[in-house]
């Protein structure tokens, strides 16, 4: 597979709205790279210092109707540019190898909570008490990177305890999976419609040392329901249409009474309000919201029936 790297070098103010068109088109992830930091003290007063320069990099699969996604990237930046300018982006197609090259210069150690999440070409010092993941990104999504992975992981070590049976649906790399496993979790289900992730995320299990607890699976809420279990918890970090049909058919009865969900993957706004619609009606009821650069993740708890 080819893949196009798409750079843009952006001014800070506008580096949110920059990397929401990205992200929305190219949804692998996104890289932020700072460049390099001067550190001249001598310098420090002068009054005319360049801004700091932030470059943002997403990679497009060159497969199915990339060129499509390729030319609304362009158009929402073009929209930008009208704001405040600045240059047009650059893009550079790589193959396979090249695109594992670049992507994996990008991840470095990332701290999120307790979880510290390694991928497996750096090293990291572990303190007491650090819950390690080590990760192995490859094509599937799920690096700790991305707001909505950090939201999650933030509600798996708030709310999962030590002997809990946990469903993560689209589970991409398998980050949210092991995070549960890491925190106690007696079973995790992992599952996926993507099969490459499915390959990423069992191979991610094995590295953790999970493999025993975290059954990793190609499928999605059916084959959730079929496995005949009621969930302390359930994660899915998709996108808002996706959750809505999870709500739709039926997300609230695979929870134990007092279980919990967390959703993450859209937007504050009209997104948010469709997918709080959504849990409400499935007879949840949402206790915790987080944010994060625009995105939202929400808690939701099971209401008891009467
Ligand atoms: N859980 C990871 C990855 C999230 S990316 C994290 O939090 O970082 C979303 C994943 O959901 C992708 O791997 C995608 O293949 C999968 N997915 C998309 N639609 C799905 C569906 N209907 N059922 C199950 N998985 C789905």
């Amino acid at each position: 597979m080819r893949w196009l790297e798409i750079s843009v070098r952006v001014p800070t103010e506008l580096a949110d709205n920059i990397a929401e068109v990205l992200s929305r088109y190219a949804p692998h992830g996104i890289a932020y790279d700072y460049g390099p930091i001067e550190t001249d003290d001598t310098d420090w007063e002068r009054p005319c210092l360049p801004p700091p320069i932030l470059t943002l990099r997403v990679y497009l699969p060159m497969t199915g109707d990339w060129e499509t996604a390729r030319q609304r990237i362009e158009e929402g930046l073009w929209h930008l540019r009208q704001v405040l300018p600045f240059p047009p982006p650059q893009f550079r197609e790589l193959d396979e190898t090249l695109w594992e090259e670049a992507w994996k210069a990008h991840y470095d150690v990332l701290r999120v909570g307790p979880f510290v999440i390694r991928p497996s070409w750096r090293t990291a010092r572990l303190e007491p008490g650090d819950l390690l993941i080590e990760l192995d990104p490859g094509m599937a999504f799920g690096t700790g990177t991305h707001p909505t992975t950090r939201m999650c992981l933030q509600a798996i070590a708030k709310w999962v305890r030590p002997g809990d049976r946990i469903l993560d649906l689209g589970t991409g790399s398998g980050i949210l999976a092991i995070a549960a496993a890491r925190r106690g979790a007696a079973r995790v289900w992992a599952l996926d419609i993507d099969p490459v992730a499915v390959q990423v995320a069992q191979e991610n299990m094995i590295r953790n040392g999970v493999a025993d607890r975290v059954v990793v699976m190609r499928g999605s809420l059916e084959e959730a329901r079929a496995l005949g279990e009621r969930f302390d918890g359930v994660v899915a970090n998709i996108v808002a249409p996706v959750l809505c049909g999870f709500c739709e058919r039926g997300i609230g009865e695979l929870l134990q009474p007092r279980g919990w969900l967390v959703v993450s993957g859209f937007f504050h706004g009209e997104q948010e309000e469709i997918v709080r619609r959504a849990l409400e009606a499935a007879g949840l009821t949402v206790t915790r919201r987080w944010i994060e650069e625009s995105w939202v993740a929400l808690g939701a708890r099971r209401r008891r029936s009467g």
